[in-house]
């Protein structure tokens, strides 16, 4: 990717004040002069194919304001419309068509063997968005810009994969635009033997590939993960990426909490409202944490309840999809509890959190009765984007009278009541994802375990300066994004080491300070070039 620029200045096109002017200022003022989120989107990806190091650059510098286009919930409408908006090539789509030979559709990847990481959707359940089909591929290219934003994993080495099996939904197989192939989704064992081949040529043409599995449909996000987990280098950012960063976040609420009602955390109880691929996986990574606290897992399992569209889960209901079942509650007897405030009565949960994607389910009602069972109630209501958060921040601190212990999925600003400002925190997978990228990257990990997954959110909860923990913060400032990544990495790695699935032995050999510094020097820049007093010859992306 060698910047236009370096050509264009051979032959003298450039005016010739602009050298003496901050080309990112330039690009920001051109961005923020599109009023249309989904005009911004095409703004950023033209200025990426441009000038990548440039994209970076401006992308690094003002990441609060950039990450929401390129990620959730710009990314939403990009995905939505990508037929439409469709520009150029800009990932790898595998499709259904290419099975027998997916190894030699996976060769025409131009940095071949030096490919490190693959974000690879099917597209089948984009966001909250449904089955989008071939239009998925901006759900991966956006999540690698983040590892890349956010650990500084070098771009020359993500793939963006769309993995493009047909579609379900009818309104694009009856678009004349639509860029996919034109077929319902196969069956299961058709599927299941796409997915056996894609994952084994993938490690053929990419020996050093981690693959990150995003926004499959939920039976086929554990079925994978399950299947390939321990053959391959992968892990799935929707289950274990989001069961780490909640997990982080309620370690230290639990903290906050506890110190105000006294109790122990082991007399926490939790409940989830939404039992898909992140409610259950957050629950996973609880029971898991709790089990490591010195809970066996009868005593874990018991702090948690689930509640999906028809109430809370009882093992007695007939025809329970295989996730559901590991928490299906056992012990009550008495009619389907269905209302939600019935089920907190019931449970009376210490925390509740909202993975539903339901719009305002956490009423006035449900928030006071929270408040009334909790000195301070941890409500964390996670449903991306805030048109579907279970309860906004400002009435969470009304309902409360300020105690609410609050992380949402997406961004709140902070509320000011009864003269004091409150501050929320974001639960956002990209605190995680990035660092166990990074980790398993240069631990040369022959797999994920679920220690490099849990050691990563304590690796974060621990990461509040004193200024943070002092606010009340139970995430850290996303501005910390690079350090951040890079202290989640090294942990990441020593959980590899302690597992001993890494095989970078360069790594065991250092001291925590020197495998930090080592992390950090592999974190990479961009350097463009077009600033004041610079080159003007950019070398591109390395
Ligand atoms: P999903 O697979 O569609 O799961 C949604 C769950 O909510 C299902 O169990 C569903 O029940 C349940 N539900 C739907 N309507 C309900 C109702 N009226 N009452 C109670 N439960 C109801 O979605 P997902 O992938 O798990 O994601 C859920 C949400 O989490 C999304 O909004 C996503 O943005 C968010 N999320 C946030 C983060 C983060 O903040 N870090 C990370 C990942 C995901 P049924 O099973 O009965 O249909
Ligand atoms: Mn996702």
């Amino acid at each position: 990717m060698v910047s236009q620029y370096s050509s264009a200045l051979a032959k003298p096109r450039i005016p010739p004040h602009f050298l003496n002017t901050d080309h990112r200022q330039r690009c920001l003022a051109q961005l923020r002069s599109k009023h249309d989120g989904l005009e911004k989107y095409i703004y950023l990806s033209g200025l990426k194919e441009r000038d990548a190091n440039l994209f970076y650059e401006v992308l690094l510098g003002n990441m609060l304001e950039i990450i929401p286009i390129l990620y959730t919930p710009t990314v939403g409408d990009a995905c939505s419309n990508y037929s439409h908006i469709w520009r150029r090539p800009e990932g790898l789509y595998v499709t259904i068509g290419n099975k027998g030979h997916i190894r030699e559709v996976l060769r025409s990847w131009p940095t071949g063997p030096a490919s490190r990481i693959a974000v690879v959707t099917d597209g089948s359940r984009i966001l909250g968005l449904g089955d989008l089909g071939a239009n998925g591929l901006p759900i991966s290219i956006g999540k690698l810009d983040l590892y890349i934003a956010g650990a500084g994993i070098k771009p020359t080495t993500t793939v963006p994969i769309c993995l493009d099996l047909g579609t379900n939904t009818e309104k694009f197989l009856d678009d004349p635009l639509y860029i996919g192939v034109r077929r319902k989704r196969p069956g299961v064992e058709e599927m299941d033997a796409f997915m056996k081949e894609f994952m084994e040529a993938m490690r053929e043409v990419f020996p050093s590939l981690l693959v990150q599995f995003e926004d499959f449909s939920t039976d086929n996000a554990f079925r994978y993960l399950d299947m390939f987990r321990s053959q391959y280098r992968c892990f799935n950012d929707d289950i274990q990426g989001t069961g780490a960063v909640v997990l982080s976040g309620f370690i230290n609420a639990a903290r906050l909490s506890s110190a105000a009602s006294g109790r122990p955390l082991t007399e926490h109880r939790i409940l989830f409202f939404g039992a898909g691929s992140a409610g259950v996986g957050v629950a996973k990574q609880l029971l898991s944490f709790f089990k490591l606290m010195g809970m066996s897992e009868a005593e874990a399992r018991n702090r948690i309840y689930t509640v999906d569209s028809k109430g809370l889960i009882t093992a007695d209901r007939k025809g329970l999809q295989e996730h559901k079942k590991f928490f299906a509650r056992t012990d009550y007897q008495g009619p389907p509890l269905t209302n939600l405030l019935d089920i907190i009565e019931y449970v009376k949960p210490t925390a509740l959190l909202g993975l539903s994607t339901i719009r305002n389910a956490f009423t006035e009602d449900v928030v006071k009765l929270m408040g009334s069972l909790n000195p301070r109630p941890i409500i964390f209501p996670l449903s991306n984007p805030v048109s579907l958060c279970e309860v906004d921040y400002a009435d969470a601190i009304r309902w409360t009278n300020g105690s609410v212990i609050f992380a949402s999925g997406s961004p709140y600003k902070p509320v000011e009541f009864e003269g004091k400002v409150y501050e929320p925190g974001q639960g956002n997978n990209m605190y995680i994802f990035p660092g166990i990228g990074m980790g398993a990257i240069l631990a040369k990990a022959r797999h994920i375990t679920d220690a490099m997954i849990e050691q990563a959110a304590i690796a974060l909860s621990e990461a509040l300066t004193q200024e943070e923990e002092d606010t009340g913060l139970v995430y850290p400032r996303l501005a910390r994004i690079r350090d951040l990544s890079a202290r989640i990495a090294l942990t990441v790695i020593r959980a590899a080491q302690k597992d001993e699935v890494d095989e970078n032995s360069l790594c065991r050999n250092l001291s925590d300070e020197r495998l930090l510094d080592y992390i950090k020097a592999k974190q990479w820049q961009p350097c463009s070039m077009h600033l004041t007093n610079g080159s003007p010859y950019s070398n591109g992306v390395h």
